[in-house]
């Protein structure tokens, strides 16, 4: 199949925003007070090809969290400094069918968390990443997601003090985990970083080219700078496929058929490996807690282009 043109991916993405543009199906993450208060009708898309076109519709400047789409680059993070073993052994790589917050998921099996892009699977990998100090493994987060994102990044203030003041049941998985053997650093410390991790503001197009990397082997395709190692790109995809949605994994995969990772602020980032990714963004979710629009706009531009990676013919 040729790749798709920059002229009819930008008009797929115009035509995807404005069909999705005025529904107001789902509801902003409120759990995090302060994410209540983003304006629900912001509705970005950016396409960024293996080549470093980047074809942008909406609102794609404004920063938002990018939440549990960061489990993704944590995990590259760890894979890079010590490998994908540790990852496949420390924290597994099964899906758990259980909300992304889930507590009974760790309870059950043997003790481990599951996936690294559930909360309990994200914590422990933060806590594999190797470092003396909350400030060098927080340090080590943040020049990895710059050099993906090829831009500057900060913290957002208002959701990071929201979430850290409210993540007490983050707390409680992290403190089980621990107990069991099944996470590698002071608990709170783990957390509080996790929370950090996650109230890292992005603009949508800062999202896609994180995403952009996944698509071209590791190698940012705008700063040309190699993130990854080409070898563990697939174990990251993987995960994204089984994982990215926690209990709406399967119909993402179905529906979509893109290895994904959503956050609660409204994020979604897609890959076309080897060709593209595409990120949405609109803060109101599904009860799955995954942004309704992005996932509409999504599903819509994988399927008129056919990018759906079971879908080859
Ligand atoms: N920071 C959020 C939390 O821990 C991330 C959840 C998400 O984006 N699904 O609850």
């Amino acid at each position: 199949l040729a790749a798709p043109s920059k002229d009819q991916l930008q008009k797929v993405a115009e035509q995807a925003h404005a069909k999705f543009k005025d529904d107001k199906s789902g509801k902003n993450a409120d759990y995090i007070p302060a994410l209540a208060k983003v304006p629900s009708e912001l509705f970005g898309i950016v396409i960024i090809t293996k080549d470093g076109d980047v074809i942008k519709v909406g609102d794609v400047d404004t920063p938002f969290s990018i939440q549990s789409c960061s489990k993704v680059f944590t995990m590259c993070l760890v894979m890079q400094e010590s490998g994908d073993k540790i990852v496949y052994d420390k924290v597994n790589v099964e899906p758990t069918g259980e909300a992304f917050n889930s507590i009974t998921a760790i309870e059950e099996g043997d003790g481990r968390a599951d996936n690294p892009f559930v909360n309990a699977g994200a914590i422990a990998t933060v806590s594999l990443i190797k470092a003396k100090s909350p400030e060098e493994r927080w340090d080590k987060i943040h020049k990895t997601y710059e050099k993906f994102a090829g831009s500057k990044l900060i913290v957002m203030p208002d959701i990071f003090k929201s979430e850290a003041d409210t993540n007490f049941r983050n707390r409680g998985i992290a403190h089980v985990l621990f107990n069991s053997g099944n996470l590698f650093c002071d608990p709170l410390e783990a957390t509080e970083v996790y929370t950090k991790q996650c109230s890292v503001g992005v603009t949508a197009e800062q999202l896609a080219v994180m995403g952009s990397t996944l698509a071209n082997g590791g190698v940012n395709p705008i700063t040309k700078e190699k993130c990854i190692d080409k070898k563990y790109v697939p174990k990251v995809l993987a995960t994204m496929t089984m994982n990215g949605f926690y209990d709406g994994s399967g119909q993402w995969a179905w529906n979509a058929g893109l290895p994904a990772k959503t956050g609660v602020g409204g994020g979604i980032v897609a890959v076309v490996p080897g060709e593209l990714t595409i990120v949405g963004f609109a803060p109101p979710l599904d009860t799955y807690g995954n942004s309704v629009r992005a996932q509409k706009a999504i599903e819509f531009i994988a399927s008129e282009l056919d990018l759906n990676i079971f879908g080859s013919t």
